[in-house]
């Protein structure tokens, strides 16, 4: 399938979760076969080379797992605060609108290994700037990210960029 076709999949609802806020929905995307595939295929060759593949809760989840399995690489999730049952690292950041937190299980990344950061959907790069500086904070090298859509409006790969984390993305 073409990135015209594959963007094509990815519906818009206006106001959601907040009045003027347009949403890029990708259940849509996974919710069509080919689609899914054509797209885990595009980021799996973005990250080809990575020793491991780290996604964020919880679309990061949907694309970031099937990419590990389809590169045989071990996934590493990067949670919410509260959800994982060993001990943790955490890193808060902030939102367009108040905090967050992302947690990650330090024993989980070693022995140092490269890893590659996947979520569907990069706006501001908050998210993923924490995800990078927990991962580094673990011992991995991080230096790429791979996203289903990028909003290069809201300047998040030259954000993520300034941390030394190259930017992919099937779609603006
Ligand atoms: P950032 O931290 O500002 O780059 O926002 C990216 C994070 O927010 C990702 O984890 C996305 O899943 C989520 N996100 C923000 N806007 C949207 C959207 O329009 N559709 C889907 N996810 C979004």
């Amino acid at each position: 399938m073409t990135p015209t076709e594959l963007k094509a999949l990815v519906r818009t609802i206006p106001d959601f979760p907040k009045q003027g806020i347009q949403f890029r929905d990708i259940t849509t995307l996974i919710g069509h076969g080919p689609g899914f595939s054509a797209s885990v295929d595009w980021l799996a060759e973005q990250v080809e080379g990575s020793e491991a593949v780290a996604g964020m809760e919880a679309r990061g989840f949907i694309f970031g797992a099937a990419v590990a399995a389809r590169l045989g690489l071990p996934f590493l999730p990067i949670r919410k605060p509260g959800k994982l049952p060993c001990e943790v690292i955490g890193v808060d950041y902030e939102l367009e609108y108040g905090m967050d937190r992302l947690e990650l299980d330090p024993q989980s990344v070693s022995d140092g290994p490269s890893v590659a950061i996947v979520d569907d959907l990069l706006a501001t790069g908050g998210t993923a700037r924490a995800a990078t500086k927990l991962l580094r904070e673990a011992g991995a090298t991080v230096t790429t990210a791979a996203f289903v859509i990028d909003l290069p409006d809201l300047g998040g790969s030259s954000r993520l960029l300034a941390e030394n984390v190259a930017v992919r993305a099937l779609m603006d």
